[in-house]
C-alpha cells in the first residue's frame, strides 16, 4: 500500500516541518469538562467513520517505520512553554494514522491472530475505565471492579464447576503473566521455603522440574526460566497425531524423569494450543497429576472460552480438576487487550505466588473491605480495572453474545477444513478442534529442495501485499500456514478468495525462482465484493 493511501485525504509534507501553534490555553482549560466533551466527540465521530469505512477484505499496510515516525512527528506541537490549544483537525489526523497503519482486525481479510475487533460495549467502556481511573488491586481504590470480579468468578464457575466456596479468580494483564503467576503459586506451594531461602535448600527431593507439552505456549517456558527452575528441567510430554498430549505415555515419562533426578512438581496442559487449537485430555492428565502429587495447571488462554458453548464444552472436561487455569478474555471473549482471568481451585493457594510482607498495603486481619483486595495475589500494584470491560458486556448482553460468536467461529474453521479436503493442491495437517486451522499449499510444480521455506515466503508475501493477514507456525519441524477465524462476518467466499491469493502468490514465488520474469503486479485495494 502506498504512502498516500495510508495518509488518506490528509496531505503530509515529506519532510518533518514543525507545526506553527498559534493558540494557547491554560492548564485549567486542558483538564476541563469542556475539553473532555470536545475531545470525546471528535474521537467518537472519527472512530465511527473508521468502522463505517472498513475495507471488506484487507489485512495490513506495513509502513516503513522511518516514514511513520516522520508523519507522527509532523503532528506534534512545537509549543514548549505554552500549552497548545486542542486542535480537532490534528487529533483526527492522529486517529487516522493509527487506524490505517494497524492490522485491520475488523476486516474479513484478517485471519491471522487471536485478537479481534471487540464488542462495542466492551471497547467503548474503556473510556469509563480510563476516565474514572481506579486501579483495582485494592477494594478501597476500585470498589465496583472488585465486586465485579467476584460476580464474574461466580458467573463463569457455572460452566467450570469448581466447589463453590473454596475457589477464587484473580485478573492479570495477559495470559503470559497469568501463567507465570500460577506457576509461582505451584512452586511456592510445593516448596514452602523457597520464597525465603531460594532454590538452594530443595536438592534432596530432586531438581525441581515442570512437565509440559511439546506444543506449550512459549510463555510457559519463559515462566520456567524466570522461576529459577531452568529450561533444562522441562520434561517434554509427547503428543499424539492430534497434537494432544498422549496421556498413555505420561506415566513412563514421569518415571524416567524421577530416575534422572528430577522432581516434577507441576504439569501444564493446553486448552487449547496456540498453533493448532488442540485440547489436551484434561481428565486423564488431572488423574495422573493427582496420583503423582503434582500441581495441575491448564493454559486455557485461547480455548477456555469454549466452556460457554453447549456444543464445544465437552472439550474442556476435567478442567474442574485443575489446581489452576488461565482464561484470556481479550481473545475469545472479545474484550480489548488485556484481560486475563486466573482461576485457582483452592483460594488459599492463590496467596502463595507472591509471599511477601508489605504492611503498608497488606492488612493482617481482613475486614469486609480488604477481604476483596487482590494485591497479594497478583504481581501488579497499579492495575487497570480489567474486569469491567468483560463484566459490563456480560451484565448487559448476557452470555449468549459470547457463545453465539464462539460457535460461529468454530463452525468457520470446520467449513474451511471441508473445503480444503477437496482441494488437491492443499495439504491438511490436522482437523480443527476450535477456530484455528493449519494447512500447507503444495502445488504439483513445487520442488521442496528449491523452496525449503515456501510456506513462510508465501505467507510473508501475502502479508506484504496487504489484502489478507494470516500467520504461520512450525509443526513437527515443518512450516505450515495458519488461519485463525476471529471475525464472525467471514464467509466461505472470503476463505476461497484467500486460497486464490495463496495460489497466485505461491506461483509467483515459483515463477520468480524459475528465472522467468514474474509479473509482480502492484496490489491495488479494489473492492472485490
Ligand atoms: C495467547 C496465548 C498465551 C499468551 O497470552 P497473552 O495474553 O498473549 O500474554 C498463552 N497461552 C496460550 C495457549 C495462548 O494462546
Amino acid at each position: 500500500m502506498s504512502l498516500n493511501e495510508i495518509a488518506g485525504p490528509v496531505n503530509y509534507n515529506s519532510s518533518y516541518v514543525p507545526l506553527q501553534t498559534t493558540e494557547s490555553i491554560s492548564c485549567e482549560e486542558a483538564f476541563s469538562t469542556k475539553a473532555f466533551r470536545n475531545i470525546s466527540e471528535v474521537v467518537v465521530s472519527s472512530l465511527e467513520q473508521y468502522l463505517q469505512n472498513i475495507e471488506p477484505v484487507s489485512g495490513l499496510a506495513l509502513t516503513d517505520p522511518a516514514i511513520l515516525t516522520q508523519k507522527a512527528r509532523s503532528l506534534m506541537t512545537n509549543a514548549s512553554e505554552e500549552i497548545a490549544a486542542f486542535d480537532e483537525n490534528r487529533l483526527r489526523k492522529i486517529i487516522d494514522l493509527y487506524t490505517k497503519t494497524g492490522i485491520q482486525v475488523h476486516s474479513k481479510g484478517y485471519m491471522g491472530r487471536q485478537f479481534s475487533g471487540v464488542l462495542p460495549l466492551s471497547g467503548v467502556f474503556d473510556l469509563v475505565n480510563a476516565t474514572v481511573n481506579q486501579p483495582s488491586s485494592f477494594y478501597e481504590a476500585a470498589q465496583l471492579p472488585n465486586v465485579a470480579e467476584r460476580i464474574m468468578q461466580e458467573e463463569l464457575n457455572k460452566y467450570i464447576g469448581y466447589p463453590e466456596d473454596t475457589f477464587t479468580m484473580v485478573t492479570t494483564s495477559g495470559g503470559s503473566l497469568a501463567n507465570l503467576t500460577a506457576l509461582l503459586a505451584a512452586r511456592n506451594y510445593k516448596y514452602p521455603n523457597v520464597w525465603n531461602s531460594g532454590l538452594h535448600g530443595i536438592q534432596p527431593e530432586g531438581r525441581p522440574a515442570v512437565a509440559i507439552s511439546e506444543n506449550a505456549h512459549y510463555s510457559i517456558k519463559r515462566a520456567i526460566g524466570i522461576m529459577g527452575v531452568g529450561e533444562d528441567q522441562i520434561v517434554k510430554l509427547p503428543v499424539n497425531d492430534k497434537n494432544q498430549i498422549d496421556s498413555r505415555r505420561v506415566p513412563l515419562m514421569l518415571k524416567k524423569a524421577k530416575e534422572q533426578g528430577l522432581h516434577v512438581f507441576c504439569m501444564v496442559a493446553s486448552a487449547c494450543t496456540t498453533d493448532t487449537g488442540s485440547f489436551d485430555p484434561l481428565e486423564e492428565l488431572s488423574t495422573i497429576a493427582r496420583e503423582n502429587n503434582i500441581w495441575f495447571h491448564v493454559d486455557g488462554a485461547h480455548g477456555a472460552s469454549l466452556l460457554l458453548s453447549d456444543s464445544h464444552r465437552y472439550k474442556l472436561k476435567g478442567l474442574e480438576n485443575a489446581d489452576s487455569f488461565i482464561w484470556d478474555a481479550h481473545k475469545m471473549l472479545f474484550t480489548p487487550g488485556t484481560c486475563t482471568l486466573l482461576f485457582y481451585k483452592d483460594k488459599q493457594r492463590s496467596y502463595g505466588a507472591f509471599r511477601q510482607d508489605a504492611s503498608y498495603v497488606f492488612e493482617k486481619e481482613a475486614d469486609i473491605y480488604t477481604a476483596l483486595d487482590s494485591g497479594e495475589q497478583n504481581f501488579e500494584c497499579t492495575k487497570r480495572p480489567l474486569i469491567m470491560n468483560l463484566w459490563v458486556s456480560w451484565a448487559m448482553h448476557g452470555k449468549a453474545v459470547f457463545s453465539q460468536k464462539i460457535d460461529r467461529l468454530c463452525y468457520l474453521a470446520a467449513e474451511a477444513y471441508n473445503i480444503l479436503c477437496n482441494e488437491n493442491d492443499f495439504e491438511l495437517v490436522h482437523q480443527p478442534q476450535a477456530n484455528i486451522l493449519c494447512f500447507r499449499y503444495v502445488p504439483d510444480n513445487l520442488d521442496p529442495e528449491v523452496h525449503p521455506h515456501f510456506q513462510l515466503n508465501t505467507r510473508n508475501k501475502i502479508k506484504e501485499e496487504g489484502r489478507f493477514f494470516i500467520s504461520k507456525v512450525e509443526l513437527n519441524g515443518q512450516e505450515v500456514l495458519r488461519v485463525v477465524f476471529m471475525n464472525h462476518e467471514i464467509e466461505m467466499k472470503h476463505f476461497r478468495m484467500l486460497l486464490q491469493e495463496i495460489r497466485r502468490t505461491g506461483q509467483d514465488i515459483i515463477a520468480a525462482q524459475n528465472g522467468r520474469s514474474a509479473q509482480h503486479k502492484l496490489h491495488t485495494a479494489i473492492n472485490i465484493l
